[in-house]
């Protein structure tokens, strides 16, 4: 799939009426009618708004406002899942992240001066001190551990809701991804793990993960729950009945759909 998408940099361009415009109030997309609010909606909030690229040629900007016109709605971009169209929905995500960067850092964090974006790179400057302030992501990995044909679901006490999922955390600066899957598994279940195998990757914008996902292999011994904020871990089979599973939108969701599809596959061979 060629990304229609192209990121580009412009700080004194301002949005005119075929721009598509991201507007946000706190974590929240205006929108109309399940599509992103327009300037013909916000009228001089947008004059603010910052260029963040092309989608299909049209120019993208993205600004933050205070007050949310009359006649607009504003919904999370979690509850916009499979209600925006999906190709928006990723472009509202780079864009919250980059009007949140942009924000956050209007003034130097290291001598506390004001910044001013960069022509040339999405970068803020400060002159006074030298210091340049780029958007950042963090990383996270999320993994499916696998054993003779199970794989291993729990449920995190901070979820939203009764489902359970595969196992997820940040990296830790100075770790490789692979320390990380293995680190993480031993201080959530107390497994050792072995064949640790990229999956996939999804940038997840709440606020600013990148979620990479692995697949590994866990060695003998039994779970062992060592992480308060698990609840309850369990080995499942694609013939159990399984527990509440997280959203289809998710890189969680795909990483125990492969697992279930590819024995499905097996037992029809
Ligand atoms: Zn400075």
């Amino acid at each position: 799939m060629p990304f229609a998408f192209q990121p580009g940099i412009d700080p004194s361009a301002t949005p005119g009426p075929e721009a598509l415009l991201f507007a946000f109030s706190g974590d929240r997309l205006l929108v109309v009618a399940d599509a992103p609010a327009g300037v013909e909606h916000l009228g001089e909030l947008a004059a603010t708004a910052l260029f963040i690229g092309h989608l299909d040629g049209r120019p993208v900007f993205t600004v933050s406002v205070d007050a949310v016109p009359e006649g607009v709605a504003h919904a999370g971009l979690r509850e916009l899942f499979g209600r925006l169209d999906p190709q928006l929905h990723g472009v509202a995500g780079r864009a919250y992240q980059l009007v949140e960067w942009y924000r956050s850092h209007a003034f130097c964090g290291r001598c506390g001066h004001p910044t001013h974006p960069v022509d040339s790179e999405r970068a803020r400057a400060c002159e006074a001190c030298g210091a340049s302030y780029f958007p950042r992501i963090n990383p996270a990995v999320i993994m499916r551990v696998q054993r003779r044909g199970r794989m291993l679901l729990a449920r995190n006490r901070n979820f939203r809701g009764p489902f359970f999922s595969v196992l997820a955390g940040f990296v830790e600066p100075g770790e490789a991804l692979e320390e990380t899957v293995a680190r993480e598994v031993e201080e959530e279940v107390g497994l050792e793990v072995t064949r640790v195998r990229y999956f996939g990757s999804q940038s997840w914008p709440f606020p600013s993960q990148l979620m990479i996902g692995f697949v590994a292999t866990a060695g003998p011994g039994q779970i062992d729950l060592r992480d308060s904020e698990i609840e309850e871990a369990r080995w499942f089979a694609p013939g159990d009945e399984l527990p509440p599973l997280p959203g289809p939108f998710s890189i969680s969701r795909r990483l125990i759909d492969d697992f279930l599809q590819a024995r499905h596959q097996q037992k029809q061979r």
